[in-house]
């Protein structure tokens, strides 16, 4: 049902339900009135049948979706929302709303009113170094459990205890590390309430800017959304990677690397512009210690790496020359090495990375 309403461009709320994961029915806030129901009916696990009458809004549905968000905030603990009426009001809009957090103020909930003033679980419970844990913000929704069993093929999280106390647990209650988790923040990414959040990000600046980029670590060609703060003299800082829904080939998931592995853009030591040895830009033969390094335009280092390739084929021939490509560079970057090394070299020694 939920499904149709989508392809028809209806809006039915949801939270514990997302479109890549199986339906859980968990959480209820999906229910639509069906006629010839008694009850209002969950319809993301609904199945559509000739000549169904359905509502997705009314005053008893808007009433009883009310209740559930009352229901969960009521065991939902938020330390930094607590702290948010001590921020200056110009600057709280620069904090992110959740997807629960939208869902809580669509609906006008008084959210202090529901809201207990004192955790249940300890907060940033986990070691993990990039997915910071907060039961306290849980829903229990499943999301984690099963982007983490379902895309990611982890199986770390699922549910302990009954009723109230029921909770996320990695493994048999120890960490995610001891639990196989390999840290793709997936569970993360489809987390509705920031109960797993970025560790790398969180209390970071909010973006106010998306650049959709593909991942330089390997061939797979993965795409992802750098969230990017501007400030107001034009200086730009990657503040979190977030998942692109709609890129091909990967859709929400990454992995680790692509994920949080974005800090060497603005690493100190990172080279941004070519480097020659100084002998080499002055002509002047090699010395022992090669000598020091020199910043110099593209041009000028494409010209030597020429010069010194033609003269080395020209005296000890063709097969002197290998050609080492890489995994991170795309199909077109690396047949046109294939064709250089061929072709314009004119060896056949060339190989890839990722077969070391
Ligand atoms: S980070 Fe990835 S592997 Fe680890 S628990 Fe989350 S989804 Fe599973
Ligand atoms: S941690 Fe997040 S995704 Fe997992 S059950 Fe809780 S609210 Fe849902």
């Amino acid at each position: 049902m939920l499904q149709a309403a989508r392809q028809a461009g209806i809006l039915i709320p949801t939270l514990c339900d997302h479109q890549d994961l199986t339906p859980y029915a968990g959480c209820r806030f999906c229910v639509v009135e069906v006629s010839g129901s008694r009850f209002p009916l969950a319809s993301c696990a609904l199945p559509v049948s000739q000549g169904m009458v359905i509502k997705s809004e009314s005053p008893a549905i808007n009433r009883y979706r009310k209740a559930i968000l009352r229901l969960m905030l009521s065991t939902y603990y938020d330390h930094d929302l607590l702290q948010r009426k001590n921020i200056p009001r110009k600057e709280r809009g620069l904090l992110e709303d959740t997807e629960f957090m939208r869902w809580v103020k669509h609906y006008r909930i008084n959210l202090r009113r529901y809201i207990p003033h004192e955790p249940r679980y300890p907060v940033n419970s986990d070691p993990n170094p990039f997915i910071r844990v907060d039961l306290n913000k849980c829903i229990v929704c499943t999301r984690c459990i099963r982007a983490c069993a379902e895309i990611q093929g982890r199986f770390v999280w699922s549910l302990a205890d009954r009723g109230i106390q029921t909770h996320i647990t990695a493994g048999p209650n120890t960490t995610m590390l001891e639990a196989r988790c390999e840290s793709c923040g997936a569970c993360a990414a489809y987390c509705p309430t920031g109960a797993l959040e970025h560790k790398l990000s969180y209390g970071s600046p909010t973006p106010n800017k998306k650049v959709r980029t593909t991942c330089t670590y390997c061939g797979v060609g993965c795409q992802f959304d750098l969230n990017i703060r501007e400030d107001e003299d034009g200086r730009q800082e990657i503040i979190r990677v977030t998942s692109s829904p709609d890129a091909p080939v990967n859709g929400m998931a990454l992995c680790v690397k692509g994920r949080y592995g974005y800090d060497f853009v603005h690493h100190p030591d990172r080279l941004l512009k070519p480097r020659v040895r100084r002998y080499l830009l002055e002509g002047q033969p090699r010395t022992k210690d090669r000598g020091e390094w020199v910043e110099v335009d593209w041009d000028t280092a494409l010209h030597i790496t020429a010069v010194k390739l033609s003269s080395i084929r020209d005296r000890y021939g063709s097969d002197s020359v290998g050609i080492m490509t890489s995994a991170k560079c795309t199909n077109e970057e690396n047949y046109l090495m294939n064709k250089f090394a061929r072709q314009v070299i004119g060896t056949n020694s060339i190989d890839h990375c990722a077969r070391l």
